[in-house]
């Protein structure tokens, strides 16, 4: 029998889509090639997830399963420089309480909710090839279960959720970069018997700025079982140098792992955490990030989250992208199939354009020299918080995940706050890091949490 729709991934993506499309009575498949649980980079949420994971009804299962998030903390590698990002004093509400999660538990946790909403999500079953123009109308997929059994699946409508894998849009060859980004290599592991500073302890992801050549960031998310999550983000150019180097001046065989342990000992404040720490798995690498697809959709298909477009992941935007994109786009695929209108999936593809475009300058405006430094922000005295809040507000809002609401006054903000001039007037400005910005927490009022 036809299927209403087939979703290709069982990511944050496809489930939330799977979810929402079965709540308006479609017949959902999911095809996910792995077998759940699975371990995934991208551990840190916005709090703009949190309605979502409310309308979804994992609201519940997020409070008792994951580690709570209530800001981002921005250092230098020594830590004697840092800015403190405390939702809560731009999100109103407990969604200023956000979280960290296991993409292993996170996703599985997803994946079998969609399954109590009625979709049919199977496991093991890579699909191999689509036909968009199968006879008879809709979609042909061919996928592969458990590695040697051929199966084939026809649909209404076919959404590629495949993350990284861009399954559609590779087959389609229309995958294009963001001019604007650069490559980077990802190099990440799990880490255990840390000593957490005291905003880790908190909560608070830390990112660490690392300048120069390197033009880099290293994460650190503090996760539940005392499990520290820390990656190296890297620009490629200088990681294929110290392949070369490590490889053949060294003779290091696992370049990766090495590299990897250099840059995070290279940052005191990361040396420090790990002194008497242990990896609790190997060394995994993510890289060539910032692309999209350069069509989306078409009359029976559609590209969502990673699949669709990937952005640098420095401020922890992709689940929300992700979701958001499918809670979007459902209704207009279910206009699709039930009154051939394909109105509303234009104009929902429409509206997501400016969010990305406004994160594509945030990811920018970090990585450029001239441009404002986030550890910088704490330091010197001058202005209060109060002050300095009106400037930075933009900031601490798309920090928190308000990208898609009024986009084009976002862009203009952000590009005045890369102006040279600008950024003298507020570079040395006091943030809500007080005299010892080490110190500082942000607060977790224990009724939201
Ligand atoms: C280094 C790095 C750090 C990140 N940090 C963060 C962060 O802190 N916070 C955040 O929000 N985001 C972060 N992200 C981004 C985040 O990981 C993604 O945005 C998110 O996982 C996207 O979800 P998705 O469902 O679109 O794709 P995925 O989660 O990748 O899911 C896609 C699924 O499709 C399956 N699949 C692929 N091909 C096939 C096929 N042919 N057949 C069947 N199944 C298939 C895969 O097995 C996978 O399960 C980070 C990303 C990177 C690279």
């Amino acid at each position: 029998m036809k299927k209403d729709v087939i979703i290709i991934g069982g990511g944050p993506t496809g489930s939330s889509l799977a979810i929402n499309l079965a709540r308006e009575g479609l017949d959902v498949q999911i095809l996910e090639k792995a077998k759940f649980p699975r371990e995934h980079v991208g551990e840190s949420m916005l709090p703009y997830c949190y309605h979502i994971f409310e309308e979804l009804g994992v609201l519940d299962k997020m409070k008792q399963n994951f580690s709570r998030k209530p800001g981002v903390t921005f250092s230098n590698p020594d830590g004697s420089q840092a800015s403190h990002w405390c939702f809560d004093k731009v999100v109103d509400g407990p969604s200023s309480l956000s979280f960290h999660a296991r993409r292993s538990e996170f996703d599985q946790m997803m994946l079998d909710h969609a399954r109590s909403e009625g979709v049919d999500a199977q496991e093991e079953m890579q699909v191999m090839d689509v036909d968009l123009n199968a006879p008879g109308g809709g979609v042909l997929v061919k996928a592969l279960h458990q590695g040697n059994k051929e199966v084939e699946i026809s649909g209404r409508f076919l959404v590629d959720a495949t993350g990284q894998d861009c399954f559609l849009s590779r087959k389609l060859g229309n995958q294009k970069r963001f001019e604007t980004l650069n490559i980077r290599l990802a190099l990440s592991a799990h880490w255990t018997d840390v000593k957490l500073t005291p905003s880790l302890a908190n909560g608070n992801i830390t990112i660490v700025h690392i300048g120069g050549e390197k033009s880099g960031w290293i994460w650190l998310i503090p996760l539940n079982d005392d499990r520290l999550s820390i990656g190296l983000a890297i620009n490629m150019d200088y990681a294929q140098e110290q392949r070369k180097s490590l490889m053949k001046e060294h003779g290091v065989r696992n370049w990766q792992k090495e590299l990897y342990l250099q840059e995070i000992n290279n940052a005191p404040l990361v040396k420090e955490i790990i002194q008497n720490g242990s990896m609790a798995w190997e060394v995994v690498s993510n890289g060539d990030f910032s692309y999209y697809a350069e069509a989306k959709f078409g009359p029976n298909h559609a590209i969502l989250g990673d699949a669709a477009a990937f952005l640098d992941p420095i401020f922890s935007s992709g689940i929300f992208l992700g979701m958001h994109s499918s809670k979007t786009i459902a209704p207009g695929i279910v206009a699709m199939l039930q009154k051939g209108d394909p109105s509303l999936i234009e104009s929902g593809y429409k509206s997501l354009e400016g969010g990305y475009r406004v994160i594509e300058e945030l990811i920018s405006a970090f990585y450029d020299p001239e441009a404002i430094n986030f550890p910088e922000l704490s330091v010197s005295d001058g202005m209060d918080f109060n002050q300095m809040e009106s400037a930075y507000t933009v900031y601490h809002m798309l920090l928190a995940g308000d990208f898609f609401n009024d986009s084009e006054r976002y862009l203009k903000a952000i590009s005045a706050l890369r102006d040279s001039s600008m950024i003298e007037k507020y570079k040395n400005l006091k943030g809500h890091a007080d005299e010892d910005s080490k110190k500082l927490v942000c607060a977790i009022n224990p009724i939201l949490a």
